[in-house]
């Protein structure tokens, strides 16, 4: 029972990321009708609990990656810190610093974010944090039936930020690439079910507007198939559909970045 909680917490977790802070709030790759999108937002803030991302400051900190890919201005640079840990630690702080409005972001990163005030009060505040917190402990007091079960609680409390560092230190360091873009970025799995498509960081920064992260063949991207699923069911409209053939052409190894990092207000 532990595994079965700890693997969808897991998997719905960096689903949702990246289905709706990273797709939507970033990148507005989709539309949907207003209750819709609360609906999906409210149900990010459940799935994440104790480490929801507030998608306003989320959608900066991602354009200001896409803008500053791997140079000493991007938010988090595995080129540029020594460890995981620092990386994350200096991501945390400009995070914080725009969530409290304390940092002022360049305007053109502004806007067409979705923006719920009343939902972020709560879920962004440390009782709700900590009452998430006590629910996940309550589950392991319940299930737990082996001592080192309870060495994996920690984890759903940073669950975000686990992602987030995975995501953007081994995105940006291991694996193959497609694309000769100007960063580091590369594809760290060809089938990507532990971080549902984010680890295609590659594909993902040669061509941002995309909507299908995997560019090859061989490549598996579950948050495009979940997208496809939600635009068949009509619950949201693909700003751009990829053609199949973009799918399965031979990659062209210097294929120049002509596209936008994000299309807001569309
Ligand atoms: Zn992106
Ligand atoms: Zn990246």
């Amino acid at each position: 029972m532990v595994y079965l909680f700890f693997a969808s917490h897991w998997t719905l977790s960096v689903l949702f990321q990246s289905l709706f802070q990273h797709r939507y709030a970033a990148h507005r790759m989709y539309t949907m009708r207003p209750r819709t999108e609360r609906a999906l937002h409210l149900c990010t803030a459940l799935v994440q609990g104790s480490s929801y991302l507030d998608p306003r400051a989320y959608a900066i900190l991602h354009r200001e990656h896409h803008a500053y890919a791997d140079t000493e201005k991007d938010p988090h640079s595995p080129a540029h810190q020594k460890n995981p840990l620092r990386m994350m630690l200096r991501t945390a702080q400009r995070y914080a610093g725009l969530l409290t409005r304390r940092i002022q972001p360049e305007a053109r990163f502004l806007g067409g974010y979705p923006e719920w005030p009343a939902l972020e009060k709560v879920f962004n505040s440390w009782p709700a944090r900590l009452g998430f917190g006590a629910l996940y402990t309550l589950f392991y007091r319940r299930f737990a039936t082996r001592r080192w079960h309870w060495a994996l609680l920690p984890a759903h409390f940073v669950m975000g930020p686990v992602h987030g560092a995975i995501v953007n230190w081994c995105g940006h360091r291991y694996g193959y690439r497609n694309f000769a873009s100007r960063d580091a970025s590369r594809n760290t799995l060809p089938m990507d079910v532990v971080c549902m498509g984010e680890l295609f960081q590659n594909n993902h920064h040669a061509r941002p507007a995309s909507p299908d992260f995997a560019a090859r063949r061989f490549e598996l991207d579950p948050t495009w198939q979940v997208m496809r699923l939600l635009s068949r069911l009509k619950l949201i409209r693909l700003a751009r559909v990829p053609t199949e053939d973009a799918h399965v052409a031979p990659v062209r190894p210097r294929e120049r970045l002509t596209e936008p990092s994000f299309a807001v207000g569309s």
